[in-house]
């Protein structure tokens, strides 16, 4: 009789056939400490590498272990972790890792002792960001201020996707099917008694990182729509503060001319309003714009993302 699957290790990989072969052996390892009813579920996010055929090695070795599942196209990773955490058993709890080895396999056993220990959600949280330029250390801390800031849900920092979920959180997130995901966002928004397990993150086996400053740029912005209503709200008081301003300059001028009579003057400061006041409202209908493109795509529910291929252990 097969043994139910109580714990699932994620990995959603694209063009990582460097990294995988070091991390699947330490994945292996530590499944197997774990006991018998661990899995290894592997996502490729449409790799154009030897990726796949990598994976289906996997599996082919371990077929009752080790499962894959091969995106149609390179979806991003929030949509490929969403692909597998849908093809997590139920009533399984999920460890979510990178493939890049950053997110440290041999941790995972004091994730699940705290998970047995009362905790539905243990999150990964970086006590050094070693190897990290300035930059990015500065528009990480400017980030989680922004976000924290405008968004009812806090989302901890310094967190990234290396986290224990368990059964009910997990429940709880498959019930969350928007199609602009921030994945820590939604982590964050089911809930449940949560504890940070801090740790070095380590840097990657090999390759490199698929986040550039545009990518990171985006994925900030969707975690700020998909969290939070502020910026919309933001537009309406900027409206209301200039309008104010341009009534006491009105009152300013009326009395002026009075006073003084009407010698015509003045374009360059109505230039200078008029081209302020058009700057303004078109950031406004830029961040309005933002907001009704997100509708837009909510709106043509199309699937989150398609599978090509998968094999699953016991299917
Ligand atoms: N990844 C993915 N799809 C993508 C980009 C990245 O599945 O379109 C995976 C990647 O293979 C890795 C993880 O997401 O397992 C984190 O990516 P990366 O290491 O490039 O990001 P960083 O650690 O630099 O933030
Ligand atoms: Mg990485």
């Amino acid at each position: 009789m097969p043994t139910s699957v109580d714990l699932v290790l994620l990995v959603a990989a694209h063009n990582e056939e460097a990294a995988l072969p070091l991390l699947h052996l330490r994945l292996l390892s530590v499944a197997e400490g774990l006991g018998p009813g661990v899995r290894v579920l592997y996502v490729d996010d449409g790799s154009r590498d030897g990726t796949w055929a990598l994976l289906e090695g996997f599996s082919r070795d371990e077929p009752g272990r080790v499962g894959v599942l091969r995106l149609s196209r390179n979806f991003g990773k929030e949509l490929a972790l969403t692909a597998g955490l849908d093809h997590v058993p139920p009533g399984a709890a999920v460890v979510v890792l990178d493939a890049d080895g950053q997110d440290p396999p041999e941790l995972v056993p004091a994730m699940v002792a705290r998970w047995r220990a009362g905790a539905e959600v243990v999150f990964g949280r970086r006590i050094s960001r070693v190897g990290e330029s300035w930059v990015k250390r500065a528009s990480a801390a400017a980030f989680y201020r922004v976000i924290n800031a405008l968004s009812d849900t806090p989302i901890p920092r310094d967190t990234g996707d290396f986290r224990l979920l368990g059964p009910r959180a997990m429940a709880a997130l498959r019930g969350l099917r928007e199609r602009q995901r921030f994945m820590k966002g939604l982590f964050a928004w089911v809930g449940f008694r949560s504890e940070a397990f801090d740790y070095e993150r380590a840097p990657r086996l090999a390759g490199n990182s698929k986040f550039n400053y545009w990518r990171l740029w985006n994925l900030a912005l969707e975690g700020i729509t998909g969290f939070s209503t502020v910026p919309l709200r933001v537009a309406t008081y900027v409206g209301l503060a200039s309008a104010l301003l341009a009534f006491l300059a009105g009152l300013a001028i009326i009395v002026r001319t009075l006073l003084w009579g009407d010698p015509v003057a003045g374009w360059p400061s109505m230039m200078a309003v008029i081209s302020f006041l058009g700057g303004l409202q078109l950031m406004a209908l830029g961040v309005i714009g933002e907001y009704l493109g997100r509708l837009y795509l909510e709106a043509k529910q199309r699937p989150l993302y398609v599978v090509d291929e998968a094999h699953l252990p016991g299917a």
